[in-house]
C-alpha cells in the first residue's frame, strides 16, 4: 500500500498553504482536492482583501496561483474525495473515492466549512451579483448602499452590525418574533440607528437581473399577517450559519457543538498525535482566506516537527 508522509485533505487556502510548507520541508505531500477543487473562493469573483494582490484578484484565479505555487515545490495534487479515515493507529489508513487505500504518517485536515443558504432559486440566480454569505468579504462592495441581512443568531447580528458601519441602511429579516443571538449581540443590533429589524419576516424573493444591476430589492413576507413588503437593496446577505465539513471525522476527533474540529489552543493539533486541522474547519470565528492560509502554515510546521520528533 502507498505510504505517504503528509496527506492533506482539501484544496482551499488552508490545504494549499499547508502543501507549500510541507513540500518545502521535504514531506512529499499528497493533496486530495475533494469535490470543490480550489475551495470556497472558486465560487466568488473579486477577492480584495488577500495581502499581496494589490489590485485584487478573482477567486478562481487566486486558487490557481495557490495550486501552482504548491506544485512548484513538488506537491502531488490528486483528484478525489477522502471517504473514510481510521485514526486509531499510525500510519493512518485513509480511503479515497470508496476504493483506494493509502497509509499516511501525518494528516492535515483542511476540509473547510460550507455556508448555509435559504434554498430559494433567487439565491443561485443572483449569486455573485448581490447575494453573499460573507459580510467581511463582500461588505465593502456595498459601501453607502442599502442591504438586507437574513438570520436571527449571533452570525446575523454580527454581520448586520458590521454592515451598518459601511452601508446607509441595513434591514435584518428575522423569521421568529425573537432573535436567537446572545443578549449582548441583540443589544448591539437594537442600538444601531441605521439597522432595522423586521421580526416574523421571511424572504419571498430577491429581485433583480444578474446581467444588469444585480440585486435591486427584496420582497419579504410577514409570516403572521401574510403581508408583503418590498425593500430596496443592492445587497442580500444570508447569515444563517455554516456547516463544517467534518462528518468524516465523527467519533474520532473532538468537535464543538456545531461540528467544528477542536485543536489545542495556539496550534493545529487535534487530540490524535499526527492529525492536524487548519482553516475554516477548525475556525468558526474568522473564516477568511488569510486566516486559513495562516493556520495551513501552522499545520505543516506542526506535522514536520511531529515527524522529526519520531525519528
Ligand atoms: P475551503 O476553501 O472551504 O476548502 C475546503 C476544501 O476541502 C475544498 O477544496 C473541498 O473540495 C475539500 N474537501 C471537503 N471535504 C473533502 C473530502 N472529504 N475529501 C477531500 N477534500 C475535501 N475570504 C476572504 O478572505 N476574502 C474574500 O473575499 C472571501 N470571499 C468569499 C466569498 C464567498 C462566496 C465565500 C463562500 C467565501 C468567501 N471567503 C472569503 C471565505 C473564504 O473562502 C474561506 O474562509 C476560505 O476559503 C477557507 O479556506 P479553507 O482552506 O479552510 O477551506
Amino acid at each position: 500500500m502507498e505510504k505517504i508522509k503528509t496527506l492533506i485533505i482539501g484544496s482551499g487556502p488552508a490545504g494549499y498553504t499547508a502543501a507549500i510548507y510541507a513540500a518545502r520541508a521535504d514531506l512529499n505531500p499528497v493533496l486530495i482536492q475533494g469535490l470543490q477543487p480550489g475551495g470556497q473562493l472558486t465560487t466568488t469573483t473579486d477577492v480584495d482583501n488577500y495581502p499581496g494582490y494589490k489590485d485584487g484578484v478573482m477567486g478562481p484565479e487566486m486558487m490557481e496561483d495557490f495550486k501552482h505555487q504548491a506544485e512548484r515545490f513538488g506537491t502531488d495534487t490528486r483528484w478525489g474525495m477522502v471517504t473514510k479515515v481510521d485514526f486509531s493507529k499510525r500510519p493512518f489508513l485513509i480511503e479515497i473515492d470508496d476504493k483506494e487505500n493509502v497509509l499516511a504518517e501525518t494528516v492535515i485536515i483542511a476540509t473547510g466549512a460550507s455556508a448555509k443558504w435559504l434554498g430559494i432559486d433567487d439565491e443561485k440566480r443572483l449569486s455573485g451579483s448581490g447575494v453573499s454569505a460573507c459580510a467581511t468579504c463582500d461588505g465593502f462592495f456595498y459601501k453607502g448602499q442599502d442591504v438586507v441581512v437574513v438570520g436571527g443568531g449571533d452570525t446575523a447580528a454580527e454581520e448586520a452590525t458590521y454592515l451598518a458601519k459601511l452601508c446607509t441602511k441595513v434591514t435584518l429579516l428575522v423569521r421568529k418574533d425573537v432573535m436567537r443571538a446572545s443578549k449582548a449581540m441583540q443589544k448591539r443590533v437594537m442600538n444601531t440607528s441605521n439597522l432595522t429589524v423586521l421580526f416574523n419576516h421571511e424572504t419571498k424573493s430577491i429581485n433583480g437581473d444578474p446581467a444588469k444591476n444585480g440585486v435591486e430589492s427584496v420582497t419579504a413576507l410577514n409570516n403572521k399577517t401574510n403581508e408583503e413588503v418590498l425593500i430596496p437593496a443592492s445587497g442580500f446577505f444570508v447569515a444563517i450559519g455554516h456547516t463544517p465539513n467534518t462528518d468524516l471525522f465523527k467519533d474520532q476527533l473532538d468537535m464543538d457543538e456545531n461540528g467544528y474540529l477542536i485543536v489545542e489552543a495556539g496550534t493545529s493539533k487535534t487530540k490524535i498525535p499526527g492529525v492536524f486541522a487548519a482553516g475554516d474547519v477548525a475556525d468558526h470565528v474568522y473564516r477568511q482566506a488569510v486566516t486559513s492560509a495562516g493556520t495551513g502554515c501552522m499545520a505543516a510546521l506542526d506535522a514536520e516537527r511531529f515527524l522529526a520528533a519520531q525519528e
